[in-house]
């Protein structure tokens, strides 16, 4: 289903907007210089939407300090105490995320009305470890509670929403908002909650995340890790590039090597692939470019051929494509100097 189109701050959720990717600071949010510290990184990382967990007056206090420090939208985490998503949007906030199970109704009314009056959308975000269970199906539950979230918000006059269903694991959290999907118009925050650490974590925000993109379900995401926000803003960016959703980096296509490789591609990928990455900085142009890196004629002429420029391994030597084309074949020695001055080439149009 269409979804509506939700303004956090200078960023579009939902309506024709490229899915944006967000994450979440970890310290204490009235500590503001560890807090900016981070937000620093987040926006070097290429966030776009930055949450702060707000657990007192101060915490929430402390937003207006952020909000001079950074261009980036700041959400206000709110659970259990309404008044402290009043006191946030204060604050400047520019979006409340409340958790309608931890919260009363009457308080939840309070966060409306003056997230109303000051323009600024809500997040309705459930998660599974905080819904009533009913024993019999999980996403059920968890989008039957959204759905009775949406009608308390939609008597109240507010539709400036998003919605959010997490658990960890990835089957229910998939059919979850396959099924809310078709039953509003609210723009859709996609997680996998509790995703943990190291490659399985990786694995299931990857697939999760990923799955729903694939159907057009999800119009911003945030990828849970129990590590730093930039690891988790890297891997949403990730996602969306192998999509083909949006463009982080040139996708450089590299061939895993094996006993045919007769040039020393690995340590060559490393190279040219910090390079690349430096030089995209300063052109980037660069980041639209597909290049290839290939260890022999096996598939490397046929990548390297449909790339914009490509080296294709054989026998110590590389032969070397630009779109498409042919333009030499270079020894190990020789072929860092051709390449980069083609690539150049290319990033100057
Ligand atoms: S391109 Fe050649 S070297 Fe690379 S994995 Fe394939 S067969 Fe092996």
């Amino acid at each position: 289903m269409k979804k509506r189109c939700v303004k956090v701050g200078n960023v579009f959720i939902g309506g024709e907007a490229p899915v944006s990717v967000q994450t979440m600071t970890k310290v204490s949010t009235s500590n503001v210089p560890l807090v900016i510290k981070q937000i620093k990184k987040i926006e070097q990382a290429g966030g776009e939407i930055v949450r702060v967990a707000v657990l007192d007056k101060n915490d929430a206090q402390a937003i207006s300090k952020i909000k001079k420090e950074t261009v980036l939208p700041i959400v206000a985490d709110i659970h259990y105490d309404h008044n402290l998503a009043l006191y946030s949007i204060e604050s400047g906030a520019d979006k409340i995320r409340v958790n309608p199970s931890n919260i009363p109704q009457k308080g939840l009314g309070l966060i409306i009305k003056m997230a109303r009056e000051k323009k600024i959308p809500v997040r309705i975000g459930l998660n599974s470890g905080s819904i009533k269970i009913t024993g019999k199906k999980l996403s059920t539950d968890i989008v039957n509670a959204a759905m009775d979230a949406i009608k308390f918000f939609e008597d109240n006059d507010f539709f400036d929403i998003v919605i959010s269903l997490k658990t960890p694991y990835v089957r229910e959290t998939i059919e979850a908002y396959r099924l809310i999907n078709e039953q509003c118009d609210y723009p859709l925050h996609l997680g996998i909650t509790e995703a943990g650490s190291g490659d399985l974590a990786f694995a299931k925000s990857i697939l999760g995340i990923g799955v729903l993109l694939l159907e057009g379900i999800g119009n911003t995401i945030r990828v849970s890790l129990t590590e730093t926000p930039e690891r988790e803003i890297r891997a949403g960016q990730v996602i969306l590039q192998s999509l083909g959703m949006r463009r982080f980096e040139p996708e450089i296509i590299s061939c895993p090597v094996c006993g045919r490789c007769q040039v020393p591609l690995k340590e060559i990928l490393r190279k040219f692939r910090k390079k690349i990455l430096l030089m995209a900085k300063r052109y980037p142009a660069i980041n639209n470019l597909t290049i290839a890196i290939m260890g022999c004629s096996v598939n490397g002429p046929g990548e390297a051929k449909q790339a914009d420029i490509g080296i294709a391994g054989g026998k110590d030597r590389f032969v070397l494509f630009v779109k498409g084309h042919i333009t030499g074949s270079y020894s190990v020695n020789e072929i860092e100097e051709k390449f980069f001055e083609k690539i150049k080439e290319i990033a100057n149009g």
